[in-house]
């Protein structure tokens, strides 16, 4: 019987790693962790940041937290918890396909919304409006996994987390970071694929636009149904990027992830029309001024009392207000409306009962 011992099991992991693309992060050339740690017997530094991340509490919530619709009763709405696994889904076919550290890139996009207050963007606007030092979801999720958590991440995972988000101007704009990786840079364009995707979805279902009202190019380049739309953009991607394989080493070919120009500009349009119709829609805007009114008395009770919060998250010897803004932004939408609605705040009570009550499975 062949002798077990671990190892042959690392020399197998770390032999893995070594097939991939020359353009792929290894783990075991990795930059480290803050805080230097025994390897694992069985896992790669990246399978273990994966699943420090499931395991972490802030993760757990993320199935409570709202996408885009707040706080949804029906059951077919993305919560922030099926987003990002789609997002890590997405992010494997490619990094896959390009022969890229598929681990890495589903811890950075198992984390990337980690730190996302309650509510969506309506809940990041207002702690952004109200906290000394701004907040971002992003930086938020650096936070949790690093600060709040402590889950000693490596720095391929904290890079790709910081400068995941997007601003409005571009799915490839880079006012907000790139990633220092690769497989950093896949997690950022599958986050807008799944999202610009996902959204379209809700939207119907919430009766906001019939699937039929995309714009002309989205049907022509993208495709007719959703399946369609994300199986071009992720085709395109691998194809448009697919210098990051390192297959035919060419001195000229740029490497990195892109999509083609139409394939972009059709995404860009898709992703405005969303802009325009369903993310700043006027009717929405009730909604969105209750959750960021929940927030805002939260926020502004445990500035006042954060000797009041109940956590296991915070840092006592943070001011006043990095604690509330740690506290707020780590409930979920559910629990943030029950904790104002005790607290008194008028509206929490008319945000509880939108939504679809009854959804049949369709
Ligand atoms: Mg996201």
């Amino acid at each position: 019987m062949p002798q077990f011992n671990f190892a042959t099991v690392r020399r197998h992991l770390e032999n893995r790693e070594a097939s991939l693309s020359p353009h792929a992060a290894r783990s075991a050339a990795g930059r480290g962790r803050a805080v230097a740690e025994e390897p694992s017997p069985v896992r790669t530094e990246f399978q273990r940041d994966r699943d420090r991340i499931i395991h972490s509490k802030a993760f757990r919530r993320l199935k409570h937290k709202t996408q885009v619709f707040i706080a949804p009763v029906g059951d077919h709405f993305v919560t922030r918890l099926t987003h990002t696994l789609e997002v890590a889904q997405i992010a494997r076919t490619i990094t896959r396909a390009l022969n890229l550290n598929e681990d890495l890139a589903e811890a950075i996009a198992l984390a990337h919304d980690i730190g996302h207050p309650p509510f969506g963007h309506a809940g990041e606007q207002a702690l952004a409006d109200l906290a000394p030092e701004g907040f971002r979801h992003a930086e938020q999720s650096l936070r949790v996994v690093d600060k709040l958590e402590r889950l000693n991440l490596t720095l391929e995972v904290l890079d790709g987390i910081v400068n995941s988000s997007k601003v409005r101007e571009g799915i490839f704009a880079e006012a907000w970071g790139v990633p220092s990786t690769l497989e950093g840079q896949v997690v950022k364009v599958s986050d807008a694929v799944a999202y610009i995707n996902h959204d379209i979805d809700d939207a119907v279902r919430a009766g906001l636009i019939g699937e039929n009202e995309l714009p002309r190019e989205v049907h022509d380049i993208l495709g007719d149904r959703h399946s369609q739309r994300i199986n071009t953009l992720v085709c395109d991607i691998v194809e448009a990027s697919w210098a990051a394989a390192g297959e035919e080493p060419d001195a000229d070919a740029e490497v990195a992830i892109r999509m083609s120009d139409d394939v972009a500009a059709a995404a860009n349009v898709l992703r405005e029309f969303m802009f325009q119709r369903v993310y700043l829609l006027e009717d929405r805007q009730e909604e969105t001024e209750q959750a960021k009114n929940v927030v805002r008395v939260l926020y502004e009770h445990y500035s006042q009392h954060p000797e009041e919060i109940e956590s296991d998250f915070v840092i006592l010897d943070d001011p006043p207000w990095q604690r509330a803004a740690d506290y707020v932004a780590g409930m979920t939408d559910r629990y943030a409306l029950a904790t104002a609605a005790r607290l008194g705040a008028p509206t929490a009570a008319g945000l509880l009962a939108s939504g679809v009550t009854d959804e049949r499975p369709r």
